[in-house]
């Protein structure tokens, strides 16, 4: 399914700044989610939006970041969810008015999930199918995902938006060292977004338009999507047991200029202690930019990039230029590699051998239930971090892989002679996957 993208490609979109430190200042305790004040003081969230559209922002966001199932439970709110969605998009749809563009925001569910930790990605997409649904009924046409750590949980809000049929923006956060919190670069990252089949994918929070800068160039010399980014004002800093935010709304729009020239994200906006006036400031940076922005082009057309959940690897379509294993899997715990079965610990380490591999997986010799490839593949995941690349002709095998991969694969096969229900089920999970040959079969 392909959509009209919301967003024009010559345009630069400017997005608001932050929520909740603003919801602070207006009377929000300490402690309390901001979303609360959707329900207690509605012409408080309204007086923000405002404030960002009057200060030249074309994209507002709903204050429902943290109006997931998950979250809301924590404060003794999951009861509130309809209401806080609803009420949360219904007001930013009126202030933005019928031609304003609005995204719905969704944020973590705060939990980790699976292989990492114990949130089943089955449960997280649950989650935010549920916040989407109600979203998506008061007319909301796009979500913004942002401020996620953990690729399986993108990976998990991103399946629920799609199938709610929503526009989707996604961005992660990255730590002052460039890698999210389990461990994907920026090149993972984009990757993995590709593969979903996203709109928009970038990055937010964390960092300042300065740290963010080299990590979002790294993206758009990987892809041909277009980039968000939505840094905090700064890196955050501890006064008289205060967290603030260093930069003024002049430096932060002087640094978002030089990120802007250099990475050429389409939407731009602010995160953390960014307010009204970082957005009036940067307003004026865009207005001053060239007509029609050439978008970044990607360094290397003729290669994609494949990934796991912790390596990126570039493919262009030649098996002898990387190091691969083919294994066939016959259930959870045992693989036949050259003849011989073997477990996944011993897989693992014939992996940690070479480096920049490509684990092919063959699953036409898998005996075990079809459901049975989930747990497969996630234990898999939790030590091998690099790309793995796909065969095999039972779809009910093949969705236990494209539904829990983290990362984008390769699939060893034509995507023109691809029987229905395969390409069915890689359309819903990773229609971003890249087709390639088996012709190094041995
Ligand atoms: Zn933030």
């Amino acid at each position: 399914m392909k959509t009209t993208c919301l967003f024009a490609p010559e345009r630069t979109y400017l997005l608001d700044g932050a929520m909740g430190s603003m919801l602070q200042e207006r009377g929000l305790p300490p402690g309390r989610p901001p979303e609360t004040m959707t329900l207690e003081k509605p012409e408080t969230v309204e007086a923000i939006h405002r404030a960002y559209l009057d200060a030249g922002a074309d994209l507002i966001q709903t204050n429902t970041f943290g109006g997931n199932r998950a979250a809301l439970s924590r404060h003794g709110l999951a009861d509130k969810i309809s209401e806080v969605n609803q009420r949360g998009a219904e007001i930013a749809l009126r202030v933005a008015g019928p031609h304003g563009l609005v995204a719905g925001s969704l944020g973590p569910t705060g939990e980790l999930l699976a292989p990492l930790g114990g949130l089943d990605p089955d449960e997280a997409e649950a989650i935010y199918y549920e916040q989407c649904q109600i979203l998506k009924q008061t007319g909301l046409q796009l979500v913004n995902i942002e401020t996620m750590n953990d690729l399986a949980e993108l990976k998990a809000a991103v399946l629920a938006a799609r199938s709610c049929r929503l526009q989707v923006m996604a961005s992660a956060t990255l730590m002052e060292n460039g890698y999210t919190l389990t461990g994907a670069s920026p090149e993972v990252i984009i990757a993995t977004l590709e593969g979903l089949g996203v709109n928009v994918a970038g990055l937010n929070c964390g960092l300042g338009p300065a740290e963010l800068k080299p990590f979002l160039v790294r993206m758009a010399n990987a892809t041909s999507l277009p980039l968000i980014v939505q840094p905090n004002a700064g890196l955050p800093q501890m006064r008289d047991g205060k967290t603030v935010y260093p930069l003024s709304a002049e430096e932060f729009s002087r640094q978002m200029r030089v990120l802007i020239e250099e990475a050429r994200p389409q939407i731009v906006g602010g995160c953390c202690g960014t307010n009204p006036e970082h957005i009036k400031h940067l307003r004026k940076v865009i207005d001053k930019l060239p007509p029609s922005p050439q978008p970044k082009k990607k360094q290397q057309p003729e290669r994609v990039l494949i990934a796991g959940r912790g390596q990126a690897v570039w493919w262009a379509g030649k098996w002898e230029e990387h190091h691969s294993l083919l294994v066939r899997p016959y259930d959870r715990k045992n693989i036949n590699l050259d003849g011989e079965t073997i477990d996944l610990f011993s897989l693992i380490e014939t992996l940690k051998k070479e480096k920049n591999t490509i684990l092919r997986l063959d699953f036409n010799a898998w005996e075990s239930k079809a459901d049975e490839v989930k747990n497969f593949i996630q234990d898999l995941q939790l030590y091998y971090t690099g790309p793995c690349s796909v065969r095999g002709g039972q779809p009910e095998i093949l969705t236990g892989f494209f539904r829990y991969y983290l990362g984008r694969p390769l699939y060893e096969g034509e995507r023109s002679s691809l029987p229905d229900p395969i390409r069915k089920c890689i359309d819903q999970y990773l229609p971003g996957t890249v087709f390639c040959s088996h012709d190094l079969d041995s």
